[in-house]
């Protein structure tokens, strides 16, 4: 039986876990869970599954809250969350946190010696290489529950790091596929918020609109993979059924197939190195009737441009890019600024000097904090004008 901690329990990767826990009982048991403010859903799935160990980091036991909840709730906090981790006796942790604020866990848990099923992207984006020298060290494993990552992983796992000639992740090319580049400035965020074939929480359903995740994979599969941006190439396929290719030295291609269903990459990060049989609906070849695969809009959706160019350069270029798009994402939610501002304000943050190489975590954490309080200032900027 494999113990697994989700945190991040409450968003759409967490209950995609959770759904996979259920329906494998025999197989996986929840050994905690958290999430940062939706206590009453938190407490909701923790009593499904009888578990005791839950964690809220995003209010403290002072807070206002039921007696119910107050008295279920075990850890608080920030500093709760690390204890949940550290008290934890789960074989791995499932990351499924929103943004930044997943970093510092995923620390946690490969301080603590356990195995980590990563959703969040932004731990590798943000720390990739201090993140996999720690996890080395520590003797644990990184399994990428991104589609993309989960396929190439996959596909690396079969044919060898050495025969990789270079990566082709897939992108949907989100709900502004076909709109013309004067219509995006006037996108609203309902408009955003309609993905075509993905159901997922707000912030990456925006990045899927932006092309901004497809930025954040391309730094993801250079850092988690080792290969160099030129070596990452993306394409366009609006089905969603090929979730990435590698292409090997002798000039083949081999792609990984199947429904855009969350619950087979974090099935496989569950129980990898083993095959378990899924309860999903299997692919129906005869059904499908389309693949196409196009060229990005590259200078119509510029956050992918960006984000390139940031792998080429350094560590701190990729940070200073997650954390401006974070915050302008956040203004954007909160319908302060424009679709396009978010390009508008990671080019203004990428355009300052983020030479150098982090060392250590708190360099990491330095250059985000940077990075947010710029784009904050630019987003002043187009708030004055406006
Ligand atoms: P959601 O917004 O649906 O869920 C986020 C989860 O994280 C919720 O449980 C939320 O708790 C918790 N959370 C939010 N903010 C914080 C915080 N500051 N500290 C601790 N916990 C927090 O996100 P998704 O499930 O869509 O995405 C999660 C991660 O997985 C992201 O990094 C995303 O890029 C990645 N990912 C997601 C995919 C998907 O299909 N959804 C696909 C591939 C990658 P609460 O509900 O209480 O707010
Ligand atoms: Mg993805």
């Amino acid at each position: 039986m494999k113990k697994i901690l989700i945190l991040g329990a409450t968003g759409s990767i967490g209950t995609s876990a959770l759904d996979i826990i259920k329906n494998h009982s025999d197989l996986f048991t929840l050994a905690g869970l958290s999430a940062h403010k939706n206590a009453e859903k938190l407490c909701k799935l923790a009593a499904s599954f009888n578990c005791t160990e839950i964690c809220i980091t995003g209010f403290s036991s002072s807070d206002g809250f039921s007696a119910g909840i107050k008295e279920n709730v075990k850890y608080w906090g920030e500093e709760g969350l690390k204890n949940l981790i550290k008290n934890s006796d789960c074989d791995i942790v499932l990351n499924g946190i929103a943004g930044a604020a997943g970093l510092l866990p995923s620390i946690t848990a490969l301080e603590c010696k356990k195995d980590l099923a990563l959703a969040n992207k932004e731990t590798i984006v943000m720390a990739g290489l201090l993140v996999k020298k720690l996890a080395a060290k520590n003797g644990c494993r990184i399994l990428p529950v991104d589609s993309e990552h989960s396929a190439v992983f996959s596909l690396i796992e079969r044919y060898g790091k050495d025969s990789v000639d270079s990566i082709v992740i897939t992108a949907s090319g989100g709900p502004f596929r076909k709109l013309p580049k004067e219509k995006l400035e006037f996108v609203t965020l309902q408009d955003t918020l309609k993905h075509p074939t993905w159901d997922m929480g707000q912030k990456i359903t925006i990045d899927s609109a932006s092309l901004a995740n497809k930025g954040l994979e391309v730094i993801e599969a250079c850092r988690l993979f080792d290969v160099p941006a030129e070596r990452v190439h993306v394409t366009v396929h609006p089905q969603s059924l090929v979730h990435s290719f590698i292409r090997t030295k002798d000039g083949v291609l081999y792609a990984q197939i199947s429904p855009p269903d969350m619950r087979h990459p974090i099935l496989q990060a569950l129980a990898w190195p083993n095959f378990i049989p899924n309860n999903l609906e299997p692919l129906d070849l005869s059904k499908l009737v389309e693949m196409s695969f196009d060229r990005p809009r590259f200078e119509d959706f510029p956050m992918l441009s960006l984000a390139y160019s940031a792998a080429e350069k350094s560590q701190k270029y990729t940070i200073a890019y997650n954390a401006a798009n974070e915050v302008a994402v956040a203004s954007f939610i909160k319908q302060e600024i424009g679709f396009m501002d978010i390009p508008k304000i990671t080019g203004q943050v990428l355009e300052n000097d983020w030479t150098g190489e982090p060392e250590t975590f708190d360099e990491i954490f330095d250059a985000d904090k940077l990075a947010r309080k710029l784009a904050g200032g630019y987003i002043l900027q187009i708030k004055d004008k406006a």
